[in-house]
Order: C-alpha cells, then structure tokens, then sequence
C-alpha cells in the first residue's frame, strides 16, 4: 500500500469542516499507514494542522515519536479506528463526524430505513444507529462495531456518523452522501411515514451498486 502523507489527511479533515460536514474540533479522521494508522490529534482545530500535529500510532494505542516539536495526543476516538481497521482489512480511511442532520436523526436512536434507493451506498438495506456509549470509550467501539455490521457506515446515538472507505476521498464523499440522505430523510418525516423499498428491491440496487461508477 502507497503511504499516504500527513499533508493529505489534513486536507481532506480541512474539507469536512469548509464543506459543512463537521465544525469545532468534533469528529476525527484517520488513515491506515503500515501496520497502524494516522490520526488527527485530540480537540485541535484542523485550519491550524501542520503535518507534524498529525499522530501516528499503532492498533495497540502506542504513538510513534514525532520528528521533534511537540507530540499531540491522538483523537480520543482512537481505539474506535483502530477497532474498525483491525476488523475490516478493506478499509484504509475512517471518519468520524457531527454532521447536522446525521446527528439529529441519531438524537432519536433512528436507524436510516430503505426510504431512498441511495441507502444502499452503505452497503445493505438500511443504515443502522449504534447505541450510545460514552465517546472515547471501547464500549462505544463496541457498539460502533455491531452497527457496522456488512455496512461501511453507522449513526452513532446522541454522537454523530461514522464511516470507512479504500481511501480519503472516498470517504469524504461517502459520509457527505450519507449526510444528504440524512437530509432528505428528516424532511420526509416532517411529511409523514414514508413507504419503504422492499428487502428484494434493494438487493437489485446494492447488486447495480457493484458496478455503477466503473467506467473501464
Ligand atoms: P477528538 O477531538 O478527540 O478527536 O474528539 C472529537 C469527537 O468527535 C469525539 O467523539
Ligand atoms: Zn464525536
């Protein structure tokens, strides 16, 4: 796998918070690097990273020296990362954040049901809401793990969104097109009750799904 450099995972954390997916110092976004991964630090804002600010750290929580400066804490959601790189050799980029409509329908421990055809760029027929855990904690690594279950991406009670992809861009729009899809969905149940696609016909989408967007 080609090392992806400190500089790129600021960029595309820089891209969640311009394009309105996060804001503050809430969420987090890792990269697998080796046999571990790099990861934005703990509570600081991403328009002020230097590649240095960036950790790197094994699945076992031990952080890689710095080339001088200080050395950052990792985001607190760190063992969560790790969980999901341990367990889903396909995922080489992980972000977690507080995206408005995401969040809110996960205020309501709402799983996103099969109201869009898109529900299926998760993976499956819905888009499940993990219990809540306190953040930080393996319990909510746990949960996190159970909601992911043959999906790449969970709400996360009372929290946020959390999701994986083979790289960064990917991920970015992956966690945007689930964030409009939270968006849509919180209109329709400001109309009502909406019907859902049946379990047959979003087994034809996820299968379209496997070759829709390849162009060779
Ligand atoms: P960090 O700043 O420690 O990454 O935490 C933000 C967050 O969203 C915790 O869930
Ligand atoms: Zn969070």
């Amino acid at each position: 796998m080609t090392e992806i450099p400190s500089s790129q995972l600021i960029k595309t954390a820089q891209a969640m918070n311009s394009g309105g997916l996060n804001q503050g110092t809430s969420g987090n976004l890792s990269v697998r690097s080796g046999s571990g991964m790099l990861i934005t630090p703990s509570g600081m804002e991403y328009t002020d990273l230097e590649p240095e600010d960036i950790v790197s750290m094994d699945f076992e929580g031990i952080v890689s020296p710095g080339g001088g400066g200080v050395q950052r804490k990792p985001s607190s959601e760190w063992r969560l990362h790790a969980d999901i790189y341990r367990q889903y050799p396909q995922a080489n980029a992980v972000l977690h954040a507080h995206p408005v409509y995401c969040t809110a329908l996960s205020c309501m421990s709402k799983d996103i049901p099969a109201f869009h055809y898109m529900v299926a760029i998760a993976g499956g027929r819905d888009i499940r809401c993990a219990h809540y855990a306190t953040f930080g904690s393996r319990e909510l690594s746990g949960h996190v793990l159970e909601a992911l279950r043959d999906r790449k991406a969970c709400l996360m009670a009372h929290h946020g969104l959390l999701c994986f992809e083979e790289n960064l861009t990917r991920v970015l729009r992956l966690a945007n097109e689930i964030e409009h899809l939270a968006r849509v969905y919180s209109t329709v149940l400001s109309l009502g009750q909406p019907d859902l696609l049946t379990d047959t016909e979003m087994a034809r989408v996820l299968d379209r799904f496997s070759t829709y967007g390849k162009q060779d």
